[in-house]
């Protein structure tokens, strides 16, 4: 079995490359700080964005939501004024009522994971982090916000100040999570965001710690290019706590735990520096264009773990 630390967009694409490389089972560990409570139904955008991604369904220009869904009940949603900023499609809401009906229910967000995965045909372990509440919050020189609200709502606006797991004294990981950490013969860290994706996974106690006691090899791929993320805020995140924006802030962040990093061919300078953290580094093309590069970055990946 393989363990994978993943956030949205950039673990899914990397997850349907390394989904058809491998044989090996797959768990899936995924970021839930993201998630968010809107028009009362819990939203786990990082959970979904990677099921209906290996389901072969995701809206691949835009890297979530469900292709072709269409956006009637937020439309309607609109006459009555509602301030509808985080983009529901129709189908979509239909895993959120579900979810949120199941929680209500008492069903834990793990079960409810299981079943939304294997609705959807797909065959690895899918294990959000925690099942306990965790809440990924923004401070910029705007205010204190949910991390949906800075990216989406404020299109990453601000100088980043801090940012706070919610939650997190109280959050446990589930025992999947540890397990699957405990029990994978390699570990392979998806190109995430390093801060509120990765690293909301290894605030969670027990995580980073069984990572740093695993006898087997841990890859990483960096989700920086050329000092600048392929998308998203990670580089407003890491410049606003003060950490170098690149491959090597990045390796930076993980270098307790990682035996190896890989990065992409522009930053071939940093491979020195980089391995003088104590990591192999193996530098090859990780810009995900289509199916091909995909499952090359996977490929790499299982080479580094010897799997
Ligand atoms: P989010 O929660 O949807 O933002 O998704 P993630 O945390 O999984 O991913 C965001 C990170 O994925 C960003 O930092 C991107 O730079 C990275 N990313 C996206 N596409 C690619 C790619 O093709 N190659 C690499 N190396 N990183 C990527």
């Amino acid at each position: 079995m393989i363990a994978t630390l993943a956030g949205g967009v950039g673990a899914a694409r990397f997850l349907e490359g390394l989904v058809r490389v491998t044989r090996e089972e797959l768990s899936i560990i995924v970021n839930t700080g993201d998630d968010i409570e809107l028009l009362g139904l819990h939203i786990s955008p990082d959970v979904d964005i990677v099921i209906y991604t290996l389901a072969g369904i995701v809206d691949s220009e835009k890297g979530w939501g469900v292709k072709g869904d269409t956006f009637h009940c937020l439309d309607a949603l609109k006459r009555y004024g509602c301030d509808v900023w985080f983009m529901l499609g129709d189908q979509d809401l239909a895993t959120h009522l579900h979810r949120t009906l199941l929680l209500k229910k008492g069903k834990k967000l793990s079960e409810i994971t299981d079943e939304e995965r294997s609705a959807f045909g797909v065959e690895a372990r899918i294990l959000p982090m925690t099942d306990d509440r965790v809440e990924t919050m923004v401070i910029t020189d705007e205010g204190k916000m949910h991390f949906q609200e800075y990216m989406v709502k404020r299109k990453a606006q601000g100088k980043v100040l801090k940012v706070i797991f919610k939650g997190i004294e109280r959050a446990r990981p589930t025992d999947d999570v540890i397990n699957s950490i405990k029990r994978a013969k390699g570990i392979i860290v998806c190109p995430s965001n390093p801060i509120v994706s990765i690293g909301a996974i290894l605030s969670l106690p027990d995580v980073r710690e069984s990572l740093r006691a695993t006898k087997a090899k841990i890859v990483g791929v960096s989700p920086l290019i050329a000092g600048a993320p392929v998308k998203g805020p990670a580089d407003k995140l890491m410049g606003g706590l003060g950490m170098r924006v690149s491959a090597y802030g990045v390796a930076e962040l993980y270098q307790d735990f990682l035996d190896a990093f890989i990065i992409d061919n522009l930053d071939l300078d940093l491979k020195d520096r980089i391995e003088a953290l104590g990591m192999r580094v193996l530098v090859t093309d990780t810009i995900m264009k289509g199916l091909k590069e995909k499952m090359n970055l996977a490929r790499v990946a299982l080479e580094a773990l010897g799997v």
